[in-house]
């Protein structure tokens, strides 16, 4: 790794990024179609930096009440970590810099994936559990980016994928399930092969979407539409004043719609679970 490398992967470690890796923006052209690739969003990307941060803290994986997570979600310092190294890069190598788009411009379909970002600058891989990338040394992370002119040497892809974890691929060659299939049998189906990788997996996004984003946009939404055609004044007041959209309005307020309010797959899930045991 050369200084630059190492000196844009400290500034992003110092400003939060639990991880920081380096794509080159080359690596996306065969992968995905024009407009979703680095240089659509930057004219003359070369490179892509990759941040991934932690969700809830350990404290709040204990937390028994579920909902309790979805306001103490710390999944915005990877976000953090990139605006600090794009400042680096436009002020002190004077290349331009720009965070990646990674909110839905329609549907859900991203201008740009952070998920293969991930996978390409070697920080994780895909997992059986909603497709989630999964960090082998972490577990879940949540994950950010920036495109930049600057030349940056690569990071290898992950050579081991970190899901199944050895545990789970031995649980499914015993009972023919893993911890995240299990807990949620409506969202997820998938088959460990013989050699212990993923021979097969599939995931309901909409379904999933309904249970884990169950305030956001989308209820916001759905709570206006029903309180614009609500014809009795006393039932619109409720409707206004009450709990749906009170919490959708703090969704959307706070940003809340990017966080998950249903993490059961990845609370059984054991990568990265050491980091979730303190005292
Ligand atoms: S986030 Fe919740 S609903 Fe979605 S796949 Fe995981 S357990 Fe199922
Ligand atoms: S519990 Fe985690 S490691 Fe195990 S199969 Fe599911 S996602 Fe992969």
């Amino acid at each position: 790794m050369t200084p630059r490398e190492a000196e844009i992967k400290e500034v992003g470690r110092r400003a939060g990024g639990r991880v920081v890796g380096i794509a080159a923006a080359a690596a996306f052209e065969s992968r995905v179609p024009e407009g979703y690739r680095p240089g659509d969003i930057l004219p003359g990307a070369r490179s892509v930096v990759v941040a991934g941060g932690d969700g809830p803290t350990a404290g709040a994986w204990r937390c028994p009440d579920h909902r309790v997570m979805e306001i103490t979600g710390y999944d915005l310092r990877e976000n953090v970590a990139i605006h600090v190294m794009c400042d680096h890069i436009e002020r002190e190598w004077r290349h331009y810099a720009i965070q990646a788009p990674s909110l839905s411009v329609h549907g859900h379909e991203p201008p740009m994936s952070m998920m293969l970002a991930a996978e390409l600058a070697g920080l994780g891989t895909r997992s059986l559990a909603a497709h989630i990338i999964l960090n082998p040394e972490y577990g879940l992370l949540y994950y950010a980016a920036l495109i930049t002119t600057a030349e940056l040497a690569p990071d290898p892809p992950l050579e081991t994928p970190a899901c199944p974890h050895p545990g789970c691929a031995a649980m499914y060659r015993r009972i023919g399930t893993t911890p995240c299939l299990r807990v949620c049998p409506a969202c997820l189906a998938g088959r460990v092969g013989d050699d212990g990788t993923i021979a097969e997996s599939t995931y309901n996004r909409e379904r999933c979407h309904s249970r884990a984003q169950t305030y956001g946009i989308g209820s916001f939404q759905k709570a206006l539409l029903a309180i614009v055609d609500e014809e009795d004044p006393g039932r619109r007041r409720t409707m206004i004043y009450g709990d749906f959209f009170t919490k959708s309005l703090q969704a959307v307020g706070f940003y809340r719609d990017s966080i998950a309010q249903c993490f059961e797959c990845m609370r059984v899930c054991p990568v990265g679970r050491k980091y979730r045991k303190l005292e």
